[in-house]
């Protein structure tokens, strides 16, 4: 038997054919896996203010930036922003581009970056938020803040209906999404001055309708004056995306995440 008939006999039998000869089993290419760059706020809507006249909407995007930029740096992931220049991007529409930029099945992650803001200026610190009932009363009022931008929005949003159908969808994230937050806050805190205000949960209109893990990060208080000048510095705004780029790095490497890619 000659060795073409042989192989041919081979590759019939499924088995492996003559070495050197991969048409027969094509290799897929890795999927790469998504990332969803969100910068709160934009254009007519400026955000939270600080006392020195700090645009929430400015600090977010600079960050935001910067987190792309490191997470392009790394090929296996596909980065995409909501928006990467001064403009606005009603709240469900961000939800809606990153579904669409998902292929099914694909690994994919949301993170939304934000700026906090309290009538008392001593309040500082972090905190990451999930897609949940706001359980304290600060986290209503978080939620009623960043919900509030839908004011400047004119697309009305879809009914009760469809919150219900999105709520199904996404209940199954509910603990991807809160093991999504506790690495960006393990994160955040090595170059955080704190304090840590840890992982809450409340109803944010921008995480709800993402069918991907998604959290909401606060990396500090605008209104407090020590905190928004350090919300300004390069430096600062640098190790901060440092830090968010390290966490969806630490999120993809999770023993879970093969699971969770289902
Ligand atoms: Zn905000």
């Amino acid at each position: 038997m000659n060795s073409i008939i042989l192989a041919m006999l081979l590759a019939l039998g499924g088995q492996p054919v003559l070495p050197g000869d991969t048409a027969h089993t094509p290799e897929a290419p890795p999927r790469r896996r998504l990332v969803v760059v969100d910068a709160g706020h934009g254009g007519r809507d400026p955000g939270a203010r600080g006392p020195g006249g700090t645009r929430e909407k400015d600090v977010t995007l600079s960050v935001a930036r910067q987190l792309a930029a490191i997470l392009r740096e790394d090929p296996s992931l596909e980065v995409r922003m909501t928006r990467d220049r001064d403009t606005l991007i009603a709240l469900h529409d961000r939800a809606r581009l990153a579904n669409r930029w998902r292929d099914e099945g694909q690994p994919a992650l949301f993170i939304s970056v934000h700026c906090n803001a309290n009538p008392s200026r001593g309040e500082k610190g972090f905190e990451t938020y999930f897609l949940a009932e706001a359980r304290t009363a600060d986290a209503q009022r978080v939620e009623a803040f960043e919900n509030a931008s839908v004011q400047y929005e004119e697309a009305p949003v879809g009914g009760p209906m469809a919150f219900i159908l999105t709520d199904l969808r996404q209940n199954q994230h509910l603990r991807e999404s809160s093991d999504w937050a506790q690495l960006v806050q393990d994160r955040l805190r090595q170059v955080h001055p704190g304090p840590n205000r840890g992982v809450k949960q409340a109803g944010f209109a921008v995480l709800r309708g993402t069918f991907m893990p998604a959290v909401l990060v606060e990396i500090g208080f605008v209104s407090n004056p020590a905190e928004e000048r350090l919300l300004n510095e390069g430096e600062t705004q640098r190790q901060m995306a440092t830090q968010l780029a390290r966490a969806v790095h630490d999120f993809f490497a999770r023993p879970q995440a093969v699971a969770s890619t289902r």
